[in-house]
């Protein structure tokens, strides 16, 4: 016992306390002294840029190496019939729950009208044409799509790189098989050591979240504290309306089945996921609740373990409230048509990319912004606007999380139900 007190240093109780009620902490802190010392504070700026530029460190090889991963856990060699319907599935759902997303920001319309910052309201990237922005999706040198940020060029190409990982791991040649498996387990360590370093950097995040915000709020009073509640309003609202319109409109029309039935064990790991704010640490109580519902395992140990790497639906409808946030904070107006497209596809392919882990998704926020010209960098209005939303990212994760394991399960649901192999027996 003296040893455990002699080896606990004198700030190990601050990596002791939850991470989460340390950054909203340090949100509640930044929003006081902001508020109090108004002009006096913004020599605290520094603190905050040095965590934005920790993200942006990060940002290019998370999606790098989670989207490769990703695309290579799907074998082409188990995809078969249940795959492709549980993919397409998952794809649709994603990108209608991106829209849903970016509804509710048209129709709440968070902003919290920033100003004070070096950047000018209204400087965003001149529109492209929409043939110019499907053919930038295709890079002409992958290094400089890296380099420069492009994002849907580097989604495109981990994305091809993933499937053709994938294909040579399911190659009948032994030397292909093993330099696939190789090239998988290379980047699967690759996206570990990211999750370490995410989990270093949000360390951090309770000062840079102060620090931000305090500079925010010097500059712009309290009026802004208002944007957050709404942000929050519109992410839950949309969830709930993603569960009714999608979850229980999908399983009752096109999988013909009861819904009341559906959501007694649905709600399981509905509630695990809320808690755990994690798709994969909830993975053992779906697969439970889509044995309940008598989906055979051989279509369950395939589609969950694959829908908590790839299927994202409450990540994507936070992509799309906040990214509406930050635009109408940063430039006083929303997305244009090809903007609002831009987005669909990122976010679509972003919730691929999103880990099952806690807060993931907020660095996926980060790849957004920057698709649609609004990157986080030191210093900016979009970083304020960004760090606001982290401060309430844990409760935003909460909600998107039970949404994210609801709709592996759903599908799958109606997928076993399609194919006439779920054991309706189980349903009485
Ligand atoms: N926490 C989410 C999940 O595990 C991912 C996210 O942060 O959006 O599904």
């Amino acid at each position: 016992m003296a040893n455990a007190n002699a080896s606990k240093k004198w700030y190990s109780w601050y990596f002791d306390f939850n991470l989460l009620y340390r950054i909203l902490i340090g949100l509640a802190l930044g929003i006081i002294l902001g508020l109090i010392f108004k002009d006096k504070i913004l020599w605290i700026a520094p603190f905050g840029d040095l965590f934005v530029r920790l993200l942006k460190m990060i940002m290019m090889p998370v999606i790098l190496s989670t989207l490769i991963v990703g695309a290579s856990s799907i074998s082409p060699a188990t995809l078969g019939k249940v795959g492709v319907r549980i993919l397409v599935l998952y794809l649709l759902t994603s990108a209608f729950a991106v829209s849903i997303g970016l509804g509710m920001g048209a129709l709440f319309h968070p902003s919290a009208e920033l100003s004070g910052f070096a950047e000018a309201a209204g400087k965003e990237a001149a529109a492209p044409s929409l043939a110019q922005t499907l053919l930038s999706i295709i890079p002409t040198s992958v290094a400089q799509g890296i380099v420069s940020e492009t994002i849907l060029a580097v989604i495109f190409f981990a994305l091809i790189f993933g499937i053709g990982v994938s294909s040579i791991r399911s190659s009948a040649n032994e030397r292909l098989k093993a330099a696939g498996d190789a090239l998988y387990v290379f980047f699967e360590g690759v996206a570990e050591v990211m999750m370490l370093i995410i989990k270093g950097i949000m360390q951090y995040a309770p000062f840079g979240v102060l620090a931000l915000v305090a500079v925010v709020f010097a500059t712009n009073g309290p009026r802004v504290i208002g944007a957050l509640g709404v942000v929050t309003a519109a992410c839950f609202v949309g969830y709930a309306l993603h569960i009714i319109v999608v979850y229980c409109g999908l399983v009752k029309t096109y999988g013909g089945l009861p819904i009341g039935r559906y959501f007694r064990d649905a709600k399981d790991p509905f509630i695990t996921a809320f808690v755990t704010r994690s798709s994969n640490g909830t993975l053992p109580v779906t697969m439970e609740a889509a044995d309940n519902l008598g989906v055979p395992k051989n279509i369950y140990s395939f589609s969950l373990p694959l829908g908590a790497t790839i299927n994202m639906d409450g990540t994507a409808i936070y992509l799309g409230v906040c990214s509406t946030f930050i635009a109408l904070s940063v430039w006083g107006h929303g997305f244009n048509v090809s903007q609002l497209g831009i987005i669909v596809v990122t976010a679509t392919l972003a919730s691929i990319g999103t880990a099952g882990v806690p807060g993931a998704g907020a660095i996926m926020l980060l790849l957004v912004l920057d698709s649609v010209g609004l990157p986080v960098t030191a210093g900016s209005a979009v970083a304020g606007a960004y760090a606001m939303i982290l401060g309430i990212d844990a409760l935003l994760d909460m909600g998107r999380t039970a949404l994210n394991v609801t709709g592996d399960l759903s599908c799958t649901t109606i997928v076993a139900s399609r194919m006439k192999q779920l054991d309706t027996a189980k349903w009485k």
